[in-house]
């Protein structure tokens, strides 16, 4: 994220006290992707507008108006129709949904090892029976154990489309293929993967998949599920009290926040070629550069199918929190942003076989449709440096 990028929201300053003199660059777009400017123009006309999508009056109608065509465009991007859209608060609510709504009719869960947890604990919170898929050295699934899995019958099977810490994409193809002969249903996480890569839901064989606005550039706050036409789940709503949404999700809807989420689904597909191009051409250019200039430095997850923007580089004996810490002007990820905090190594890395201490030397980097040219420079020469100190610091030899 460039200096620039601050200064328009106004936020320079704001996550540091210090005046700072070098450009702040931002690397965390699976974290959170910058709200793009269409996204912004729409929602604040909107915010200057007045009414309830539900009332049936003329403001009303304007706003579900609204909302329709933000369906619309998120149903474009997904190649599906506009009906099998149900807005939600983000893709945390969408996981439950789908997990809670898939397992009541299967009454049995294959999950991978290596799912967020808004499937993961969603699918242990429903006291169902759920197996866990693990991974291999690369992220990949292991299909042998997927079929092995839904050997023991039909079942609500879950497996993300791109893995938030490392971007690897899965195959989901023979997933849903394996999953289809088995009778089972299927549930994919596409969090990371809407609006950074094509999704067609026509191609795509599963029943429900699970999206976050703020991945690709609307707010935070906003997702949707999908839920194909015929699909046998019934949906079951997670709160009660409202006709919203076809009854499926009820709740006053976030009407801005949806209509931001329309426009950036529109900007994203208008201009997804262009953005994976540019997007791997940056990434791959950090990349190159910091593994060239770090020794024993790796990159963790298949390289060939990975999403455009992420890189998981493990720096041997270089603690993650030590090295963020000596490069307080790039803002980056310790594993997962979501399990941020916790003490817990990651789930993710340790399924491919990392040790703690691996897992624990280990940055997320994700760019994005905003990352500059310039944030790539200052992003190599930040982290060279900061390994450099913070390995010297362990060691006690000079940097
Ligand atoms: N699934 C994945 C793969 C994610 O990366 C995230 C966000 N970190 C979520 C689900 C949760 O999304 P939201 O922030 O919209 O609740």
């Amino acid at each position: 994220m460039t200096q620039e990028y601050d200064d328009r929201r106004g936020r320079e300053g704001d996550c540091m006290s210090a005046p700072h003199t070098r450009p702040l660059v931002y690397l965390d777009y699976n974290a959170t992707a910058p709200v793009r400017p269409e996204a912004i123009e729409a929602m604040t006309r909107t915010l200057h507008t007045v009414g309830n999508a539900s009332s049936a009056h003329l403001h009303g109608r304007a706003a579900a108006d609204a909302v329709e065509e933000a369906r619309d465009h998120v149903a474009a991007l997904l190649c599906c129709n506009a009906e099998e859209i149900i807005f939600t608060s983000g893709a945390t609510e969408a996981n439950n949904m789908a997990i809670r709504s898939g397992a009541s009719a299967a009454r049995n869960i294959v999950i991978s090892a290596v799912e967020h947890p808004a499937v993961a604990e969603a699918a242990a919170s429903t006291g169902f029976h759920a197996a866990t898929v693990g991974v291999d050295s690369c992220g990949m699934l292991l299909t042998d154990d997927l079929e092995a899995a839904l050997a023991v019958g039909p079942a609500l099977v879950s497996i993300m489309a791109a893995n938030n810490e490392t971007g690897v994409l899965s195959d989901l193809t023979t997933i849903a293929k394996l999953a289809r002969d088995a009778g089972s249903v299927i549930h994919t996480d596409a969090t990371q993967m809407v609006g950074r890569l094509p999704v067609d839901l026509a191609d795509i064989d599963v029943d429900m998949l699970s999206l976050s606005a703020h991945k690709f550039g609307g707010p935070q706050g906003v997702g949707a599920l999908f839920l194909r036409r015929h699909s046998p789940v019934t949906l079951q709503p997670l709160a009660s009290g409202g006709g919203q949404e076809k009854g499926r999700r009820p709740g006053t809807l976030n009407v801005a926040g949806i209509v931001g989420t329309g426009a950036a689904a529109a900007a994203a597909a208008a201009n997804l070629d262009q953005e994976i191009r540019e997007v791997t051409a940056r990434r791959d250019r950090f990349e190159q550069h910091v593994l060239a200039a770090v020794p024993d430095a790796r990159l963790n997850g298949r390289a060939d199918q990975r999403l455009p923007g992420v890189s998981s580089l493990t720096f041997a004996g270089a603690p993650a929190d030590a090295v963020l810490a000596a490069m307080p002007y790039l803002s980056a990820s310790e594993g997962s942003a979501c399990t941020a905090g916790a003490i817990e190594p990651s789930r993710v890395l340790l399924a491919m076989g990392l040790t703690r201490d691996e897992a624990d030397c280990t940055i997320r980097f994700s760019l994005g449709y905003a990352t500059t040219d310039a944030d790539i420079d200052n992003g190599i020469t930040y982290v060279a440096d900061a390994v450099r100190k913070v390995r010297a610091s362990l060691t006690g030899h000079p940097a």
